[in-house]
């Protein structure tokens, strides 16, 4: 899954848990970040093979420390308890139930690649591998990451105070990630290196997590929402 993750982002931040959603970016692909790192020194191993599956070039083969069930769950109580320390670190406001919020955002990203990937995701360690393969099903996991997205940012808007310029600009970017993973699972290209995927997660992920800062947090010259 990739754009799909986004969706729980936004479909989590209401005007109540005020949850920055640069913040929910992050969390939702927190495992994958975590991932990218261990490929990055090593510790986790991944192939890039064209044709892999229809809908991904990717052989994770040995994830467990980011992906495996116990792992997730582990990575999600992390960031949940982390998050009210985060929040005075940093002067964001903490509102109750946040740090579950946050958690579940966390622990979602598991849930999502357990429906698409491949028989690769173990229950701890190594072994007792599962995945239900939608990525076997090129068309069919496209519309689903595109529907999740999409309700998603259905649920942003309607729960969240927003003014016409801002909602314009969530739109805007949610059409970026649709134009996003278009390319990515109907463009054909030459598989990267591991490392040189990881350090594309990076990159990806990063810019859209600084998108999603600026959503939130820009403003025009005047003042047209409240903060
Ligand atoms: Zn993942």
């Amino acid at each position: 899954m990739f754009v799909g993750h986004y969706s729980v982002a936004f479909a989590v931040k209401s005007e109540r848990n005020r949850i920055p959603l640069w913040v929910l970016f992050v969390a939702v692909q927190f495992l994958d970040y975590i991932w990218a790192t261990l490929v990055l020194l090593g510790i986790e191993k991944l192939r890039v093979i064209k044709g892999f599956t229809a809908g991904s070039m990717l052989d994770s083969y040995y994830h467990p420390y980011s992906h495996s069930l116990i792992a997730a769950f582990l990575w999600s109580t992390v960031a949940a308890i982390g998050y009210k320390p985060f929040c005075s670190w940093l002067g964001y406001p903490y509102r109750k139930s946040a740090a579950l919020i946050v958690g579940v955002a966390v622990f979602s990203h598991w849930i999502l690649d357990l429906v698409v990937h491949p028989r690769d995701l173990p229950i701890y360690d190594n072994t007792l591998k599962v995945g239900f393969g939608l990525w076997n099903y090129r068309d069919p996991e496209f519309a689903l990451e595109i529907a999740l997205l999409v309700g998603g940012i259905m649920l942003y808007v309607a729960r969240n105070v927003l003014s016409a310029t801002r909602k314009t600009a969530v739109i805007a970017f949610g059409v970026a990630l649709v134009v996003v993973q278009i390319g990515d699972t109907f463009v054909p290209r030459t598989p990267l290196s591991d490392k040189a995927t990881a350090m594309g997660v990076w990159i990806f992920y990063t810019l859209f997590v600084v998108i999603a800062f600026f959503l939130e947090n820009a403003r025009g010259r005047r003042k047209i929402d409240s903060p």
